[in-house]
């Protein structure tokens, strides 16, 4: 039986202007993890890279009926990750493909799947199976079944539909330890030429939390575990890359870098050793929480070639902090701000300016925060803090909470994404607001201020950069003027004193 792994095609959807929160960056691995797992078993298996080959769903689908053979079967795998609106035009691809005859078998695999596997056995009847939560083993399994022509239907881990009864079976055990499982596939380089970075690692899985809005957790099983591959284990994978690409650029795609604890900073500073001892001259970048950010193991892994940090602070409000169960607070989120920027490291900030629950109050703590620490300081980055709500997938604990208190409209059809109404209406009305000044502002900027050569965003000393900065300028004056005069008691339905701050925001926007 041939088997292919598909990487469909992204698009960032107009209306959200992101695409990040689709699937957890841990999951940009998937595939590569399950075809290395099959090749290390001797099962031959292509990759179609879809997304970083620039196809649409046409191109795509060609690409699949096109690599059957004559009387060969063919078992497709797809990563599903869900795409706002685009979600059903990929599934709509895979029926027709399935009603031509190209595929014997179609299973599905990812964040998405693993959450709405009743909505897609039950709405798409041309799926044949959905591998729930982590998939390399799983996968391995049903390949080996179908190949042999044996029983596929009760191997642990899948779900799938019998005579239209939906069936679940038991979950498989996490893998532990890590080491063992092979260096991910990884898509050709030319497809990743221009990309930055070059090359995902994924160092860990799991974490130590369980965050109200985060499906990391659920995805493994609700275990609050945070499982680390050795240092030399990682240095081995980041020599083989070196040495077959030569491509020096690196991303821990781990969604929780640090483990738990002086044991979890022990553990990088090892890898920081390590590295520097190989001397392995790269450079790269890690994600991470505010409480595992401490000044010395950060500075080690400097050394080792550390430039980009990302830490999910999420808030400058401790009662926020504590409604999505962040088990952070202000100080430590302002602490880590404050460590990255005396190292000088290049650092992004995960941001939820718009939780259900909060009042005016809290957005003004967290606004007040951002211009503290000097986070507001280029257009993209600006537009981004100041309009991210909380968005509420199925899997979170946010999820059930707001659709036990009546809160939360979820989509009619895939039921995997809710929008709920805030308890307080003018955090709402801000909320709205900022999301169409802000998405206007990503769509008018378009990444002008990225600088590809840092890799990160910040407002170039050139011509555009008065441009960029008077952009800066007006989203922060926008909020604030909004703010202000909610504050000051501007409410009611029409929100009248809104509209005119609207109104001049897109009179300036064009200037
Ligand atoms: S800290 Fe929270 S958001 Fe980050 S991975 Fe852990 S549970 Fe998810």
């Amino acid at each position: 039986m041939r088997v292919l792994l598909l990487n469909p095609p992204r698009r960032i959807s107009p209306q959200r202007q992101e695409v990040i929160v689709n699937a957890p960056l841990a999951a940009c691995l998937i595939t590569g993890y399950i075809a290395a797992t099959l090749r290390a078993a001797r099962i031959p298996v292509e990759v179609l890279e879809a997304d970083l080959e620039g196809w649409d769903l046409d191109q795509t689908a060609s690409a699949i009926a096109s690599t059957r053979g004559m009387g060969e079967r063919l078992l497709l795998g797809v990563h599903l990750v869900y795409q706002w609106e685009e979600t059903l035009d990929i599934l709509r691809m895979l029926e027709g493909l399935k009603a031509e005859g190209n595929l014997d078998h179609l299973s599905l695999y990812g964040f998405f799947p693993t959450f709405a596997w009743r909505e897609l056995l039950g709405l798409f009847p041309f799926v044949d199976s959905i591998v729930r939560g982590e998939p390399e083993l799983t996968f391995l399994e049903l390949v080996r079944r179908l190949s042999g022509g044996h029983e596929w239907r009760d191997a642990r881990g899948l779900a799938w539909m019998d005579q239209g009864r939906l069936q679940l079976n038991p979950a498989r055990p996490l893998i532990d330890p890590l080491d063992p499982l092979p260096f991910p596939l990884r898509p050709p380089p030319s497809l990743l030429q221009g990309r930055n970075p070059d090359n995902y690692l994924l160092g860990s899985r799991g974490c130590y939390n369980h965050c109200s809005f985060c499906y990391l957790t659920p995805f493994y099983q609700g275990q609050r575990r945070w499982r680390g591959r050795t240092p030399q284990n990682i240095v081995s994978e980041i020599g083989q890359v070196l040495e077959e690409t030569g491509s020096s650029s690196f991303y821990f795609a781990d969604a929780n870098f640090f483990g738990p604890g002086e044991k979890g900073q022990e553990r990088a500073r090892e890898l920081a050793r390590i590295l520097r001892g190989e001397g392995l001259s790269i450079r790269f970048g890690l994600e991470c929480r505010a409480n595992d950010v401490q000044e010395e193991t950060l500075a080690q892994l400097q050394e080792a070639g550390l430039t980009h940090l990302f830490v999910g602070i999420e808030s400058g409000s401790d009662e926020v902090l504590g409604l999505i169960e962040k088990n952070t607070t202000a100080s430590i989120n302002e602490e880590a701000v404050r460590t990255a920027q005396r190292l000088g490291l290049k650092l992004s900030t995960g941001f939820i300016m718009f939780e259900p629950d909060a009042r005016l109050g809290h957005i003004r703590e967290s606004f007040e925060f951002l211009k503290r620490l000097g986070l507001l300081r280029s257009p993209s980055i600006t537009a981004h803090l100041l309009h991210h709500p909380l968005v509420v997938l199925r899997g979170t604990k946010s999820f059930s909470r707001l659709l036990s208190q009546d809160r939360l409209a979820v989509d009619p059809l895939l039921q995997y994404e809710g929008r709920y109404r805030f308890v307080d209406p003018r955090v709402e009305s801000l909320a709205q607001l900022m999301t169409r000044i802000s998405c206007r502002a990503l769509q008018t900027n378009e990444d002008q201020d990225y600088d590809p050569q840092e890799g990160c965003y910040r407002i170039p000393h050139a011509l555009e950069g008065e441009r960029l900065r008077r952009l800066n300028d007006l989203l922060i004056d926008t909020f604030a003027r909004a703010l202000e005069w909610l504050e000051a008691g501007g409410d009611g339905p029409a929100r009248e004193g809104l509209v005119p701050l609207e109104e001049a925001f897109s009179r300036e926007i064009v200037k």
